[in-house]
C-alpha cells in the first residue's frame, strides 16, 4: 500500500464496497424469503378458496336439478344429475392436493365421505320417484338427501373460511416480516453511514496529513524561512512531491545565498563609490526621506548619517529653492532639466552648487527614489562675478569718455563751430557712428552684467501685458513710419494680468521690435500679439523681414552671435537676445524663434500669469 492510489482503492474496496455488499446480500435474502412466503401461503390459500367455490357451485347446480326433477318430472334433469359429478371431483382433487391448514385435511375427508353418501342416495331417490311419485320422493329428499347436502355445503364453506382466515393471518405475518426487514435494512444503513463517515474521516485525515504539513512548510518558506524542510511522512505521491519540494527549497536557498552575496558585493561597491565622491551626495526615497548620504554631505551640512537617516529632507536642509527643484524633478510629467545652480548661505560664506537630480527607477519604470549630487561651483560663480564686475567697471570707465567723444563729434559736425570739408565730415561721422555703437555695447554689457550677477534686481508685480506692449509700440512708432514699416499689435483687452517685472519685459519687447526694425525693409510688417495658452501668457513679435538661416536659429540667443551677412550698417552688439533670454528665464519663462530666410521671423516668449 505504497501509493496514494492504492490507499484510496483499498479504502474504497474494503470498507465502502463491503458495507454495500452486506446491505445488498441482506436485502436479497429477505426479499427472497418474502417472495417464498407469498407463494407458499397466499397463492395456495387462494387456490383452495377457488376450488371450494367451484365445488359449491357444481353441487348447488346438481341439487337444483334434483329439486327440479321432483317438481317437474323433467327426465332431462334426472339425466343431468350425474354430469356435475365429474366437475365436482375435478375441483375436489385440486383442493385435496392443496392442503395447507391444520384441520383442513379432516374437513376435506368429511366432504369426500358426505359427497359419496350424497351420490349413493341418488339411485334410490330415482327409484322412489318413479315408483311412488313426487310426494314420496320429496319426503325422501327431505329426510335422507338434504341433510347430507347441507353438511357438504357447510364443510366446503368451512374450508373456504379456514383458507380466508389463513390468508388474513399470512398477510399480517408478511407485514410483520417486511417491517422487520425494513428496520433491519434501516439499521444496517445507519451503521454503514456511521462506519463510512468515521472511516472516510480517519483515512482522509491520514492521507492528507502529509499535504497539511507540506502546506505549513510552504507558508513559512513564503515568509522567507528557507531553512525549514517539509517532513516526509509517507512514501506515496505526496511523499515524492515533498522530497522534490525540499530539493527545490535547497536549490532556492543556494541561489538566494549566491544572489544575496552578489547583491551585497554590488551594494558595497556602490556604497564605496558614493562615499568616496568628493561632492556632497544624498539619496532620498519618494517621501523625501534620507536613505543614504556620503561623507562630503556630512561635512558640508554638518550632520552625521545616523542623525539624517529616515528624516524628511526639510528637517535637515531648510532651503525652499532646492526642495522645489527636487520636488519638480520627481513630479515632472515629462523629462525636465535635472540640474540647477542654487545658492547656499552659511554664517560667513556663500556657496553655489550645481544640484543634479537623478531619479532611481525600478524594473517597472516607477520612481523609487532620487539621487542628488551637489557639484560645488562656488569658485566658478565667483570668477563669473569677478568677470562681471570687471566688465561693469570697464564699461563704466568707458561710458564717460565715450559720452565726451559723442558730444565732441556732434559739436564738430555742427556748422556753428566751423565748416568741415567733405573728407573731414566723413571721418567725424564714422567716429560718431562707431562711438554710438560702442556706447550701445557698453550699455548692453552693463545691463547684462547687472542681470547676470544679481537676481534680486527683479521686482515681480501683477501687471497688464497690453500696457507693456502699448508702451513699446509707441517707443518705435516714429522709427517704423520713417522706415515705412507697418508696426501694429493686437491683444484682447480682457487678457489676465501677468506676474512680471514690467520694466525688464519692456527691455525684452523693445529689443525684439528694435531687431525686427533692423531686419525689415520698407513695406514690411511687424505684428505683436499676446494670448493665454497652457496657463501661461504667450507674447509674440512677428516680422516679414529678411529672416534667419536655420543654422543660426538656436545660436542667436548666445552672447555676441550675429548672422554673417547681415547688413553691416544695421549690426548691433550681439547681446540683445542674450539679455532678453536671461530676463524671460528669470520669469520662469522660455523664449524661442521661428524663422525662414526671406519669410520673416517670429520671436515667442512666455510669462507666468498673476493668479
Ligand atoms: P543685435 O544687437 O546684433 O541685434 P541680438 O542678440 O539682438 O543682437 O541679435 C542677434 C542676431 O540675430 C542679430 O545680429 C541678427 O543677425 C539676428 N536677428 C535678431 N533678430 C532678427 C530679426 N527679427 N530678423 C532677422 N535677424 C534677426
Amino acid at each position: 500500500m505504497k501509493t496514494l492510489k492504492d490507499k484510496f482503492n483499498i479504502f474504497y474496496f474494503c470498507i465502502i464496497l463491503s458495507l454495500i455488499l452486506i446491505i445488498s446480500v441482506t436485502s436479497a435474502i429477505n426479499l427472497y424469503s418474502i417472495r417464498n412466503e407469498i407463494d407458499k401461503f397466499m397463492i395456495n390459500n387462494y387456490d383452495s378458496i377457488k376450488a371450494c367455490t367451484n365445488m359449491l357451485s357444481f353441487l348447488e347446480e346438481q341439487n337444483a336439478d334434483l329439486l327440479a326433477y321432483i317438481n317437474t318430472n323433467d327426465v332431462k334433469k334426472s339425466e343431468s344429475l350425474y354430469t356435475n359429478n365429474s366437475y365436482f371431483y375435478k375441483w375436489f382433487n385440486v383442493e385435496r392436493n392443496n392442503i395447507t391448514e391444520p384441520n383442513e385435511k379432516n374437513l376435506v375427508e368429511q366432504v369426500n365421505n358426505d359427497y359419496v353418501k350424497y351420490m349413493s342416495q341418488l339411485p334410490k331417490f330415482l327409484q322412489i320417484k318413479s315408483a311412488n311419485g313426487t310426494e314420496a320422493s320429496n319426503v325422501y329428499y327431505e329426510n335422507s338427501i338434504k341433510p347430507i347436502y347441507n353438511r357438504v355445503i357447510k364443510d366446503l364453506k368451512n374450508i373456504s373460511n379456514l383458507n380466508e382466515t389463513a390468508m388474513i393471518n399470512n398477510k399480517n405475518k408478511l407485514r410483520d416480516t417486511t417491517d422487520k426487514f425494513l428496520y433491519l435494512i434501516l439499521f444496517l444503513s445507519i451503521i454503514a453511514v456511521v462506519i463510512g463517515f468515521l472511516a472516510s474521516n480517519y483515512f482522509i485525515n491520514k492521507f492528507l496529513r502529509p499535504l497539511y504539513s507540506l502546506n505549513e512548510t510552504i507558508k513559512s518558506i513564503k515568509e522567507g524561512n528557507l531553512d525549514i524542510e517539509a517532513p516526509v511522512i509517507s512514501e506515496d505521491e505526496v511523499g515524492e512531491v515533498t522530497q522534490e519540494f525540499n530539493k527545490m527549497t535547497k536549490r532556492l536557498k543556494e541561489y538566494e545565498n549566491s544572489n544575496a552575496g552578489q547583491l551585497m558585493n554590488e551594494k558595497n561597491k556602490s556604497l564605496a563609490i558614493v562615499k568616496s565622491i568628493s561632492d556632497p551626495l544624498v539619496v532620498l526615497d519618494t517621501d523625501f526621506r534620507f536613505k543614504l548620504l556620503n561623507h562630503a554631505f556630512e561635512n558640508f551640512f554638518n550632520i552625521t548619517e545616523n542623525e539624517a537617516i529616515n528624516k524628511h529632507f526639510l528637517e535637515i536642509i531648510n532651503n525652499s529653492e532646492l526642495y522645489k527643484h527636487i520636488f519638480s524633478v520627481i513630479n515632472a510629467k515629462e523629462e525636465k532639466d535635472p540640474s540647477k545652480i542654487i545658492q547656499f548661505k552659511s554664517d560667513k560664506q556663500e556657496f553655489y552648487f550645481n544640484v543634479i537630480c537623478t531619479l532611481v527607477k525600478n524594473t517597472y519604470a516607477n520612481t523609487t527614489g532620487i539621487v542628488i549630487l551637489f557639484q560645488n561651483v562656488t569658485e566658478l560663480k565667483l570668477l563669473e562675478k569677478m568677470k562681471a564686475n570687471f566688465i561693469s567697471t570697464v564699461s563704466h570707465e568707458f561710458k564717460t569718455p565715450l559720452t565726451s567723444i559723442m558730444i565732441g563729434t556732434s559739436l564738430v559736425l555742427d556748422k556753428n563751430i566751423g565748416i568741415l570739408n567733405e573728407k573731414q565730415k566723413n571721418i567725424i561721422t564714422t567716429i560718431r557712428d562707431d562711438g554710438e555703437r560702442l556706447s550701445e555695447l557698453v550699455t548692453n554689457l552693463l545691463q547684462l552684467s547687472k542681470i547676470e550677477s544679481n537676481n534680486e534686481i527683479y521686482e515681480f508685480k501683477a501687471c497688464s501685458i497690453i500696457g507693456i506692449i502699448d508702451t513699446c509700440v509707441k517707443n518705435f512708432y516714429e522709427r517704423a513710419s520713417v522706415n515705412e514699416v507697418n508696426l501694429y499689435y493686437d491683444a484682447d483687452e480682457s487678457l489676465p494680468r501677468i506676474k512680471a517685472d514690467s520694466e525688464k519685459i519692456v527691455w525684452v519687447i523693445n529689443n525684439l521690435i528694435s531687431n525686427a526694425l533692423k531686419y525689415t525693409n520698407a513695406g514690411d510688417e511687424i505684428f505683436i500679439s499676446a494670448e493665454v495658452k497652457h496657463n501661461e501668457m504667450y507674447v509674440s513679435v512677428k516680422d516679414t523681414g529678411i529672416g534667419i538661416p536655420e543654422e543660426y536659429i538656436e545660436k542667436i540667443f548666445n552672447k555676441f552671435v550675429q548672422v554673417i551677412g547681415s547688413d553691416s550698417e544695421a549690426r548691433g552688439t550681439g547681446l540683445g537676445l542674450t539679455i532678453s533670454k536671461e530676463i524671460v528665464e528669470a520669469h520662469n519663462g522660455t523664449i524661442n524663434c521661428e524663422s525662414e530666410v526671406d519669410g520673416g521671423s517670429t520671436f515667442i516668449f512666455t510669462l507666468p500669469l498673476a493668479e
